[in-house]
């Protein structure tokens, strides 16, 4: 073990989506901050072109959790890839810009979260965006986080939008507006056609801070508490070697929610029971630690397009170099596309909230765990909203290589079944408009009969079904006792740690996660600074995006990589 001992003000476990935030947030108001990431950099050029994020899944770039064998959905282990890069998922992922509902964020604080209702991190969601086109009370135009219009619109995506308006539903050119409900083209975290995650926005405005450290490569094994309180970390270098890191003030967590139970429980914060099973010393019995996990699942509905003009066969020979050369010299065409182009929300159930979300793909396509069909056509992901199953994270191992015991809960619960179903049931009216017809043929999956069974339905859903990569809720915020983080986001029981990723959401909002875990992260970073910090912030003078470097103490190393010497 290294005994270089760095000590910094703050140490981020996690250079994902909320990392980022944290750290350049943090770094910006002139604390000495040390990053750590396991993953690579994401100079990659498949990171940056929007439409190339799918080549990213199954490489060094990000994890591939599987979990045990779910009985709920047909026997199967399903995958559930996560970013492991700077940027974390906001840097491979599909970058719909989504935040959810207000009645989402109501509903955590009346679950125990008081400070975290709509009329409270409404303003974070408005200070860390800009939005290209948006303004108004609920949207921001000076933050860090460009949000753009689709540079491409697809004749299938555009067909699907006029299929489903003709069902009745209505036309949605803001989903984080007024109203949810309806479909369209989807906003993205683009900016000039060109990916915007949290490394490329925010740890980007915090590049000339002279107190920020960051390190790539570096695996973090085991948080060290001494006497009640964080203190610092070790981790593990690409090559093996072994270091510590410490903090004079908060550690936050931000590993994202497989990886921060897992580092919490190898800390010996956790389950008591579990603790002790694998001989780890309890410092702090926390029995929520790990629950409550629960994500978003789809299933593809796929159909045949009448002609070959479908996203397939674009990435491979004479035309990807064609494709290739018009992004890098214009940043427009094809690779523009963020591919999960369009979708929208739906109410299947008649309660007055959407519970059925569509992500819309002009492509017939796969996933790490199957092949695409072949030829081309329409995905149609009908996904829910708010799923009732719930399951948990443990450990395999007290080694920190280790894969975590990961039990999904995947459809436990009849409820997510049978919400899938009934948008499986719309997605097939959609197809079979005019609107739709005159551009889409035979539907694939599941089934080109007209009418289909129930059961039957029920069967495919439980066979197909797969995650939207939402993983959430394993830290959970509250003030009960199954709570592990209090409502300032700091582990109960320990001292001078918070978590600040999709892992301390108590529900998953209505859509997708990233602008939520940036919110989160936003707001962690306000509770870590003083009240006068707190306010300084608010000023947020990168608003104008300015670069402000107030950092003292250890030199930076943005994205530097490797250890220190
Ligand atoms: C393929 C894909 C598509 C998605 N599409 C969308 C979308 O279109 N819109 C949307 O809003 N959301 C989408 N999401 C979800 C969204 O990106 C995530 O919810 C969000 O990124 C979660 O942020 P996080 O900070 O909690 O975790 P992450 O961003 O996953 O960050 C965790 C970071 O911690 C690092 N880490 C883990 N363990 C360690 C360790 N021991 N030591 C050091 N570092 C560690 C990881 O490598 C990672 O970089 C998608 C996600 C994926 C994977």
């Amino acid at each position: 073990m290294s005994s270089a001992n760095e000590t910094f003000d703050h140490i981020v476990i996690g250079g994902g989506s909320a990392g980022c935030v944290v750290a350049a947030r943090l770094a910006l108001a002139g604390r000495t901050v040390l990053m750590l990431e396991a993953g690579p950099a994401d100079d990659d050029l498949f990171v940056r072109m929007p439409a190339t994020f799918v080549r990213v899944i199954g490489t060094e770039r990000t994890w591939g959790y599987r979990t045990v064998v779910q009985p709920h959905a047909a026997g199967r282990i399903l995958h559930v890839p996560q970013g492991r890069t700077l940027g974390g998922g906001s840097s491979v992922n599909a970058m719909v810009y989504m935040r959810g509902t207000p009645a989402d964020y109501d509903d955590w604080r009346d679950a125990g979260c008081p400070g975290w209702g709509w009329e409270d991190v409404l303003p974070v969601f408005v200070r860390a965006e800009r939005n290209e086109r948006l303004t108004g009370p609920l949207h921001g135009t000076e933050g860090l986080l460009h949000v753009s219009d689709p540079r491409h619109r697809h004749p299938l995506c555009r067909a699907f939008i006029a299929g489903a308006r003709e069902l009745g539903l209505p036309a949605n050119d803001d989903f984080n507006g007024a109203r949810q409900e309806g479909v369209g083209f989807y906003q993205t975290t683009t900016f000039r056609g060109r990916r915007d995650s949290t490394a490329s926005s925010y740890l980007r405005a915090a590049r000339d801070c002279q107190g920020l450290t960051v390190r790539t490569g570096a695996h973090v094994t085991r948080v060290l508490v001494e006497a009640g309180r964080a203190t610092g970390v070790c981790w593990r270098a690409a090559g093996g070697r072994e270091h510590i890191a410490r903090a004079h003030s908060d550690l936050v967590l931000t590993a994202g929610a497989l990886a921060t139970p897992k580092l919490l429980q190898l800390s010996g914060i956790g389950p008591g029971e579990m603790l002790q099973r694998f001989g780890i010393p309890v410092v702090a019995a926390l029995d929520g630690v790990g629950g409550n996990f629960h994500d978003h699942l789809e299933v593809g509905v796929y159909a045949r397009a009448r002609r070959a003009n479908s996203l397939a066969g674009n990435d491979t020979g004479l035309r990807s170099y064609w494709h290739g050369a018009r992004w890098l010299a214009t940043r427009t065409g094809l690779l523009t596309s963020n591919v999960v182009e369009c979708g929208g929300f739906a109410d299947t159930s008649g309660s007055g909230r959407p519970d059925v979300q569509f992500h819309v793909l002009p492509v017939l396509v796969g996933d790490v765990d199957r092949e695409a069909h072949a030829g081309h056509g329409l995905t149609i992901n009908p996904c829910f909203l708010r799923p009732r199953s719930r399951g948990r994270v443990g450990l395999s191992d007290v080694d920190p290589m280790a894969p975590i015991d990961f039990d999904g809960g995947y459809l436990s619960e009849q409820e997510d079944v049978d919400t899938l179903v009934r948008g499986v049931r719309l997605a097939r009216r959609i197809l079979r408009t005019p609107a739709m017809q005159r551009l889409v043929g035979a539907e694939i999956e599941p089934s080109a009969a007209g009418e289909v069974d129930s059961a039957v339905l029920e069967a495919w859903v439980r066979a197909r079904a797969k995650t939207v990569y939402h993983p959430a809720g394993t830290c959970r915020m509250g003030t009960d006792d199954r709570a592990v983080v209090d409502t300032r986001l700091r582990v109960r029981g320990v001292a001078g740690l918070r978590i600040a990723d999709a892992s301390v959401m108590p529900a998953l909002p209505s859509g997708n996660t990233n602008a939520p875990t940036i919110m989160i992260a936003e707001r962690c970073a306000q509770f870590v600074l003083s009240p006068d910090d707190a306010v300084a912030l608010l000023r947020d003078p990168l608003s104008n995006g300015a670069g402000v470097s107030t950092g003292a103490g250890s030199s930076a190393a943005l994205a530097a990589g490797g250890a220190p010497a």
